[in-house]
């Protein structure tokens, strides 16, 4: 065990006691795609002590061209991606203690999801949820890596509160852009890009957690890889900032769950049942198997029915795939789940 980590502690960034710090701290991976695997899979490598992934999606087929850490057998049983990344992450270093959370990411829980954590890595896919992260994290203080890829560029900001700007400095208002002009799935993604976006979040996560916090870059990095470009951006805080100026987290505390969200890059609708809806799962599968092919995992049920493809997880969350009206959605969600 002593030799695991000797090729990190030689370095002179690190050392003996910055992998004491790695061993003690909390890193929080929120989405586990392209971005949040590798990432998850770098920082259990280098010893992270508690790895908290979470995500809402199950392994699909066309994620496994740039997500390192899933394999052809987890997308045939529709594994939840945050198990499925647990398991494997296991096997290569079984000493961390991981926290799969199969979950959307909602003002209930977010504050929750981040809490105790000495750096945020950001694997997510919308803006939303980015906005959301970005109040949480301010609100407590606590620094967050900023990535996305799309195509054969990527992006990386850390954002650390207090000190530079926040995603509301940068992109005001964003969390209204809940549906991306351009997704993976219609502009597609290279695998090296997601790889060295996770990497570069990965080097900076590191940064943080050994206190090393001074070593972060203080500009937006541009990276693209096709044409051999990369440029360092200013990121300028705004001291009129709703969140990070004049603290204050709406977006947190609008305390309702969306009841639908379009999946990007899935061609798929979630649904988050209602509160009031309380859901036997055990009756559901049952009575389902009478009428439909039901595949399962401890996790979720799978079934086809009016030829969409759902996942119902335990909670009564669904994910309805074909589908892009999230109104017909809702009623395929209630035809055959209920609530
Ligand atoms: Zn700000």
């Amino acid at each position: 065990m002593q030799t695991r980590y000797a090729r990190q502690t030689v370095l002179k960034e690190i050392g003996e006691a910055g992998q004491r710090m790695i061993a003690d701290s909390t890193v929080v991976v929120v989405g586990l795609g392209a971005l949040g695997s590798n990432c998850a899979n770098l920082l259990a490598r280098a010893g992270i002590g508690s790895l908290r992934l979470a995500d809402r999606d199950v392994v699909d087929w066309t994620n496994l061209q740039r997500q390192s850490l899933f394999e052809e057998e987890d997308a045939n049983q529709s594994m939840p991606k945050a198990e499925a990344a647990a398991r494997h992450l296991k096997r290569i270093n079984s000493a961390i203690r991981y926290e799969p959370i199969t979950d959307d990411i909602h003002p209930g829980n977010v504050e929750r999801i981040v809490a105790g954590a000495a750096v945020v890595v950001d694997g997510l896919d919308n803006f939303y949820t980015r906005a959301l992260i970005n109040q949480a994290c301010v609100k407590h203080g606590i620094p967050w890596i900023y990535g996305a890829c799309l195509g054969t560029y990527g992006n990386i900001a850390t954002i650390v509160p207090g000190v530079s700007a926040c995603l509301n400095c940068l992109l005001p208002d964003v969390a209204q852009a809940t549906t991306p002009p351009l997704s993976c799935e219609t502009f597609g993604v290279l695998g090296p890009v997601a790889a060295l976006v996770a990497a570069w979040q990965s080097a900076e996560a590191l940064k943080i957690v050994v206190g090393k916090q001074a070593a972060v870059s203080p500009q937006l990095v541009y990276v693209q890889l096709w044409d051999n470009d990369f440029s360092l951006l200013p990121m300028t805080r705004n001291a009129e900032c709703t969140v990070c100026g004049q603290r204050k987290f709406e977006l947190l505390e609008q305390g309702n769950r969306l009841a639908t969200a379009s999946l990007c890059g899935r061609d798929a609708v979630q649904i988050m049942p209602s509160r009031s809806f309380s859901m036997d799962f055990d009756l559901l599968r049952e009575t389902l198997s009478r009428i439909l092919t039901v595949e399962e995992n401890p996790f979720l049920i799978k079934f086809r029915a009016d030829d969409h493809d759902v996942v119902v997880f335990h909670d009564g969350r669904a994910m309805i795939f074909g589908i892009a009206d999230p109104k017909a959605a809702l009623s395929l969600y209630a035809k055959y789940i209920g609530g």
